[in-house]
């Protein structure tokens, strides 16, 4: 029996790569290897354009339903080598070097609904009521969009997906949902194919979604993707939770990081809106002014997780969770907390 196949795959496009797909009839077994335009993509020239797509993660589809499936894939040069912007085969890497240290990441992604060139829910002309009343609001004066939520959060759980929750954010047309605890590259495939789903799913509304780290100027929060992380180690000892705020500070670590957290950072980590400055790194309890806060019920516990809050919304998590694990998994191991 013939079913259809939607190869997912990230774009070249600069600085934040783009989600594409198209679909494929397969007549039998498992969804083939498969290519397409990279010039169209910028993935590649006009006089050598072909591209490799390679399926790395499937799962049921949920629009389609029956038989059909979601394919995300790797972007591979024609003689087999990750492309430039195939961020998936460095974590790949890195996630096995420090596999014995068995890290887990939940990923809270923000994003903004957008209704032609306004947030939904932003009036014809003006703004709406300052912030305050729309952070897990109930109420149409408040919420914009839930029935796009539900559907996209039925979709994410009919295709398998870990979505741990979902919630109303800050601005109006703002929201949430968090995928994980899982490995690096689990968490990261199933952002991406949730991310797909969010577009796929506003556009049966002719609403569109944005990952801009910050959608209105002024007073208005921005949207980001906290990255939590724990390592076995951190699970049961709260050494281990220290030496992994610290291994975060050291030295070039946190520029490091942050330019590699997503387009336009210095505009979102402020200092204000519930973020430390981009150039600034502390860490703190409960302190959601801190760049990497440590839960209450993690210092309560003796043991648990950190919260890094730096990402923006339009982070890519291949990249930051090779670089969590990079950095705090060599810190770790040479204090001998694996
Ligand atoms: P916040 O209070 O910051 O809004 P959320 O509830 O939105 O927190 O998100 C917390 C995230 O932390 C969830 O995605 C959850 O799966 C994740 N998480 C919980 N425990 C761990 C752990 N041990 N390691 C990594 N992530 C975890
Ligand atoms: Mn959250
Ligand atoms: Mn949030
Ligand atoms: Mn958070």
């Amino acid at each position: 029996m013939s079913y259809r196949a939607e190869y997912i795959w990230i774009d070249g496009t600069s600085p934040t790569a783009k989600l594409r797909s198209k679909t494929r009839i397969v007549s039998a077994g498992a969804p083939p290897t498969w290519g397409f335009d990279g010039s169209s993509t910028n993935q590649a020239e006009g006089h050598a354009s072909d591209r490799v797509l390679e399926p790395v993660f499937t799962c049921p589809d949920p629009i389609r339903g029956g038989d059909d499936v979601l394919v995300l894939c790797e972007v591979l040069n024609t003689d087999g080598t990750a492309h430039v912007s195939n961020t998936r085969a460095a974590l790949g890497a890195v996630a096995q070097q420090f596999a014995q240290h068995r890290s887990l990441f939940g990923i809270e992604q923000e994003y903004t609904f957008f209704d032609g060139a306004r947030p939904l829910g932003f009036p014809e002309s003006g703004f709406p009521a300052p912030q305050g009343g729309y952070y897990c609001g109930v109420g149409a004066d408040e919420i914009f969009g839930r029935e796009i939520v539900e559907k996209h959060l039925d979709r994410c759980l009919a295709a398998g997906l870990e979505i741990s929750g979902i919630n109303a954010e800050v601005m109006p047309g703002q929201w949430e949902f968090q995928v994980g605890p899982l490995s690096p590259l689990e968490v990261s495939d199933q952002l991406w194919i949730a991310r797909w789903l969010l577009y796929r799913t506003a556009e049966e509304f002719g609403v569109s979604v944005t990952l801009d780290p910050k959608p209105v100027k002024g007073d208005w929060n921005g949207a980001g993707a906290h990255t939590n992380f724990s390592t076995e180690a951190m699970r049961t000892s709260y050494a281990a939770i220290t030496a992994a705020c610290e291994a975060l500070g050291e030295g070039s670590k946190p520029l490091d990081h942050v330019k590699n957290y997503g387009a336009g950072i210095d505009e979102r980590l402020t200092g204000l809106h519930e973020t430390a400055p981009w150039d600034e790194y502390t860490y703190g309890v409960s302190d959601r002014g801190a760049s990497v806060r440590i839960p209450w019920q993690v210092e309560k516990d003796g043991k648990g997780y950190i919260e890094d809050r730096r990402p923006n919304a339009n982070v890519d998590p291949y990249v930051v969770t090779r670089l969590i694990v990079d950095t705090c998994c060599t810190s770790l191991k040479k204090e001998g907390l694996v």
